[in-house]
């Protein structure tokens, strides 16, 4: 080991050493943990405004780690994604939300809807397509109850393939959302020019909703845009009373959040289901 003068330049890369063997660690584990049967999907419902009802979930993936526990996805999403294991994982969760989905249908529940999040790296490959329409194909599942959330900064990698990609995920009949709208260095006429169906309003926006003014404003031209051009939108990270009133007033159709439900099991959800059809 070489000497340093400093303890500071000791210290960091002593820190900077941990967080790599952490992260080399937990990419070697990850590369197990399809086989190993260690993930799972929550689903958080996402209530209409105009009825309250339940109407879809998002499939969100949990990491049951044999000994750290359980791992969020913030901090394996992004391994997952710079490795390319996110097309083995992303390909488990898009069938496994599929297959929990049309068991929702087989439940009597058959208009429920789900939605899975692609990530960059998905959502740049073509095979995406493959695996769209295999999953389909072996759950069975109507193509317009499931829905792909593609974050906005995804979306403006590459207009060109990007344009092709949505329309031929179109044409299979599954809808798109933009996920984290917003926060991204959007040029808004993608809008205009993508064939997307629902806009996903990030949840930074809705936290100080009602105490910040801009914040306020922001939401308030979002669903404003989103209108205009004839799509609907979610607002998530929707967690008080106060943040729905002011949301309804300004006519976004759907909601999602932990005021509704925080992410659960497929069983809980689907006791929810039950219980709002109960007379
Ligand atoms: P996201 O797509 O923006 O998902 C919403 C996140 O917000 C979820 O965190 C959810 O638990 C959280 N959330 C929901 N309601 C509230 C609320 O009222 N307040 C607050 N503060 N948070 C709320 P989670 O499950 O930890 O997921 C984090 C991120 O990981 C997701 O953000 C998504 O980008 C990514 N992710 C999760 N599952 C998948 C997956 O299957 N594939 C891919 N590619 N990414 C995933
Ligand atoms: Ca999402
Ligand atoms: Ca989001
Ligand atoms: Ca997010």
């Amino acid at each position: 080991v070489k000497r340093r003068g400093g303890n500071g330049f000791r210290f960091y890369d002593r820190t900077m050493n941990a967080a790599s063997a952490e992260r080399v660690a937990l990419e070697a584990d990850l590369r197990h943990a399809v086989e190993r049967d260690e993930l799972f999907l929550e689903f958080q419902p996402v209530l209409e405004a105009a009825s309250g009802r339940i109407v879809s979930a998002e499939a969100l993936v949990r990491w049951n780690h044999p000994r750290l526990g359980r791992v969020p996805p913030d901090r394996f999403i992004a391994i997952a994604d710079e490795t390319g294991l996110i097309v083995e994982i992303g390909d488990w969760v898009l069938n496994e939300a599929a297959r929990r989905c049309h068991a929702w249908h087989e439940a009597g529940f058959t208009d429920m809807n789900v939605s899975v999040n692609v990530s960059a790296m998905q959502f740049g490959q073509p095979r995406l397509l493959e695996s769209v329409r295999d999953t389909l194909a072996r759950t069975g599942l109507r193509p317009g109850c499931l829905m792909l959330e593609i974050t906005e900064s995804s979306l403006m990698q590459d207009a060109e393939s990007t344009a092709g990609m949505l329309r031929a995920l179109r044409n299979m009949g599954v809808r798109i959302s933009v996920d984290d709208f917003g926060t991204g260095y959007s040029s808004l006429s993608y809008l205009k020019r993508f064939p997307i169906d629902v806009i996903k309003i990030d949840k930074s926006f809705v936290r100080d909703l009602c105490t910040d003014e801009e914040d306020a404003a922001i939401v308030r031209a979002i669903i404003a845009l989103a209108h205009s051009m004839r799509r609907s939108t979610i607002a998530e990270g929707v967690e008080t009373e106060a943040q729905i009133e002011l949301l309804k007033r300004e006519r976004c159709e759907y909601f999602q959040g932990y005021y509704y439900g925080r992410p659960m099991a497929f069983a809980q959800l689907l006791e929810r289901l039950e219980s709002q059809d109960a007379p």
